[in-house]
């Protein structure tokens, strides 16, 4: 994996190389670590990358420091502002994936019970080209793993440990030959992705988990749910869905900052519609695409400018 030149660690922007730990301060070390994936997309036109939604990202990060105890040295303006002046300093000229990350800087040896609230933290940003309208389509299958809930890992924010129930999930969805899990909540009704939430259209409706449901409360998934309401006039609903819903459904897909809009065309072995990407799939990732990028200029206050436009004329 290419690297890039600097990031950004406990209050200073240095060179990729330099930023080490000691091998003894893995083991606990990220046990109740948060943090939050944000994507910024190219326009080749503006010379310009725009950051998708970042004061929301920095807001769940904020959140997510909250709620595993962690205090905040750094306020949320300077950690916004040290992003952008990252991604200047990498001078990213495409689209990009950026990872702040907060840990328990509780220094080695401390158990997973050492209650050090300091928090060390990490920003990092690499190349990541979007894959909208590539075709990329996954067929899923329902886990038999269950969704953590709100009383045993609190799915609702971006805790590092949470993804182990992700990752257990994949595995069994990998290895019996599918290409992402829906993970049941203990209602068992269906919650969502390891990394993305769901969504699926019946006769027209677009309907998905609501944020009480054992769900991150995700960015992407709200975007989507105003640009299918706002942009596309279409009904939305926020509601618990039954497992053989899914089986039914004429059209699903994930959505998240990684999975961006990925289509899902089985579920469990039965064929969604015609298997293909299906037509309200499409057009909302045309306009999610648009949208990102600049090149729609709906929903201006979801793209906050890196300001390499600025940097390349001066
Ligand atoms: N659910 C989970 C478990 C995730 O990890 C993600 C990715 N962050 C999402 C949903 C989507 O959230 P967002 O749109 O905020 O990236």
């Amino acid at each position: 994996m290419s690297n890039s030149k600097y990031l950004w660690w406990n209050g200073s922007q240095m060179p990729w190389e330099d930023a080490t730990i000691h091998v003894t301060d893995i083991g606990w070390s990220t046990v109740g670590a948060i943090f939050e994936g944000i994507r910024a997309y190219w326009n080749e036109d503006d010379q310009e990358a725009y950051v998708f939604r970042l004061p929301e990202h920095m807001k769940r990060f904020e959140q997510s420091m909250k709620l595993v105890r962690l205090e905040q040295e750094y306020s949320t303006e300077m950690l916004t502002e040290t992003i952008l002046e990252l991604i200047r300093a990498n001078e990213h000229r495409e689209d990009i994936y950026i990872r702040p990350l907060a840990y328990r800087a509780g220094g080695a040896g401390g158990g997973f019970s050492s209650f050090s609230s300091k928090a060390g933290i990490l920003i990092d940003t690499s190349p990541r080209p979007t894959h909208l309208k590539t075709g990329k389509k996954q067929d899923a299958c329902v886990s038999s793993w269950t969704r953590i809930s709100d009383n045993v890992m609190p799915p609702r924010v971006k805790n590092i440990s949470n993804y182990r129930n992700g990752q257990l999930a994949t595995m069994e969805a990998n290895i019996n030959g599918y290409d992402v899990p829906l993970l049941l909540n203990d209602q068992r009704k269906i919650a969502e992705g390891p990394g993305a939430c769901v969504m699926m259209v019946r006769d027209g409706k677009l309907i998905t988990p609501g944020v009480t449901d054992s769900i991150l409360e995700s960015i992407t998934r709200d975007a989507i749910l105003q640009i299918a309401r706002d942009d596309l006039g279409l009904v939305v609903e926020e509601r618990p869905i039954d497992r053989t819903e899914m089986y039914i459904a004429d059209e699903a897909f994930m959505c998240g900052t990684a999975a961006e809009i990925t289509p899902v065309v089985s579920v469990d072995r039965y064929q969604l519609g015609d298997g293909n990407v299906g037509p309200i799939t499409s057009q909302l990732e045309d306009i999610f695409l648009g949208v990102l990028r600049g090149t729609d200029s709906r929903h201006p206050d979801w793209r906050t400018p890196v300001g390499l436009k600025q940097l390349a004329k001066a």
